[in-house]
């Protein structure tokens, strides 16, 4: 029976559920009336079911299809503004103890290079973080509870939280480690993350068994109902993500709202932020070899519906796509991006070989993260290095209440326009250096409180001053 509310993953990703959402979806592909009415539902700004949802993503009419594509955009605009916040990946271990068919961790792939990072090794590559200006990481480990047990982890945490390089700093450390106990997850909030990420890599429960035939990562329901847990464990910050390309996309769509759906009704708080990644090639991995690819114009609409459905989450896009897929999602939705990224255990101290690389996919966008700030300016984005929420207690309800009141402009925007300017100050070349003064100048006429204004610009000045870390 699918019910939102219920603890157990086959009621919350219900089966049949998703099988009906799929048929309606695709009898009402060109229902115009429905569609008009579930588009005014959706100017509302207060997200869609996932059956509405659904019905927009298999729109086949074009003109309506074109009116999905405005409204995300001005979603996007009004509750996120420009900006767009930046993070790297931090790879501490590749060790892994599942057989996931999709990745070159699995614990039979002997020919992969396996590392673990000392802590020692985690100082150099968060030196290395920080002078590329990163202030936000994303903790990536396989699953092997001798090799990265949780203490690993927390020891990892706090060696990165201590580092303090120059003006460097690493200020929110998000973790996306395997599936784990209320306890782990206690652990983790307590070592001071901010989101908990998890990608379901697919909802469909038949192929998630085949795709993950060994491990402990096997057990379908204790991996669905992990951010559950993480929600009692006190993680009111939690990441979803299904992997596109192993199930039929329309089917993870389903899941992946109601998953939301489930979230926000057993707890009050909907995923924090959802990520769109795709399979690539990787050691012993050929994305070819699963029949669910989708193309970039498929991929432009799942980004756009999520945006639709679900106004407050943000969305992530990795350097697994390029810098062409990424400009043209931007608009569409997203609101977090990796820059310089290296997905290689130590890969940002030594870059290495690609005959033996420790790799777990290979990366689209390769520029630097200076090379991706300027980009993203010079299409009129704000680049953000923003990491004031959660070290304000704004998480869960609260991070969502301040979105909800629009206040995002007195907030964020003078939030980024500081980060920013520390980003140029320490770490940007002269010709990013030069367009982000200007950005700055011309942004801060767009806060809309006169006394935040003046703040902002008492703030600038200290920071030019050679002082750090000012948040609203
Ligand atoms: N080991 C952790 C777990 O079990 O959830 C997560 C860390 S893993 C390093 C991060 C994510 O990379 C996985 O959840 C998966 O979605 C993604 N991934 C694995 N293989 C990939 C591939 N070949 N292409 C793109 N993404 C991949």
């Amino acid at each position: 029976m699918y019910d939102p509310k219920s603890r157990c993953a086959d009621d919350f990703i219900n089966h049949e559920e998703i099988l009906e959402t799929l048929d309606y979806a695709w009898e009402n592909r060109h229902n115009r009336q429905l569609i008009d009415q579930i588009l005014e539902k959706a100017k509302l700004r207060k997200g869609l079911s996932h059956r509405e949802a659904a019905v927009l993503l298999d729109c086949d009419l074009e003109d309506k299809n074109q009116e999905i594509y405005q409204l995300a955009e001005q979603i996007k605009k009004d509750f996120y503004g420009n900006r767009i916040v930046l993070f790297a990946p931090l790879y501490l271990s590749n060790y892994c103890v599942n057989g996931c068919v999709y990745c070159p961790y699995h614990a039979k792939n002997k020919h992969i290079p396996r590392k673990k990072l000392s802590q020692e090794e985690i100082r150099q590559e968060v030196i290395a973080l920080q002078d590329m200006g990163h202030k936000r990481l994303a903790l990536e480990t396989g699953e092997d509870p001798v090799n990265n047990p949780i203490e690993y982890v927390l020891e990892s945490i706090k060696t990165i939280y201590s580092i303090k390089h120059k003006n460097g700093a690493i200020r929110r450390v998000n973790v996306n480690i395997a599936a784990t106990t209320v306890e782990n997850y206690r652990k983790l909030k307590e070592a001071g993350i901010g989101t908990y990420i998890l990608f379901q890599e697919t909802y469909h429960k038949e192929s998630y068994l085949k795709l993950h035939p060994t491990g402990p990562k096997h057990d379908y329901n204790y991996h669905t109902e992990a951010m559950d847990r993480a929600m009692e464990g006190g993680i009111d910050d939690v990441g979803c993500g299904v992997l596109f390309g192993l199930e039929l996309y329309r089917y993870e769509f389903a899941g992946l709202l109601m998953h939301a759906e489930h979230l926000e009704a057993a707890f009050g708080v909907g995923p924090h932020t959802i990520s769109v990644p795709r399979v690539k090639r990787a050691d012993d991995i050929d994305p070819d070899a699963f029949d669910n690819g989708i193309d970039d114009d498929t991929f432009a609409k799942i980004v756009a519906c999520i945006r639709i459905a679900v106004p407050y989450t943000g969305m992530i896009i990795s350097t697994r796509e390029s810098q062409q897929c990424r400009e043209r999602v931007l608009h569409l939705g997203i609101s977090q991006i990796s820059g310089g990224s290296r997905t290689s255990v130590g890969g940002y101290v030594e870059p290495e070989p690609e005959e033996e690389s420790s790799e777990q996919f290979e990366v689209s966008d390769r520029r630097s993260l200076d090379e991706v700030v300027n980009w993203l300016m010079g299409m009129g984005y704000v680049p953000s290095f923003c990491t004031a929420c959660y070290r304000e207690g704004r998480t869960g309800d609260r991070f969502m209440s301040l979105c909800k009141s629009g206040q995002i402009q007195n907030c964020c925007l003078p939030n980024a326009l500081m980060t920013l300017k520390e980003y140029l100050m320490d770490y940007a070349s002269p010709d990013t250096l030069e367009k982000g003064l200007a950005l700055i100048q011309q942004q801060i006429g767009e806060i809309p409180r006169q006394r935040t204004r003046e703040i902002v610009q008492e703030r600038l000045a200290e920071i030019e001053k050679g002082n750090r870390d000012f948040r609203f």
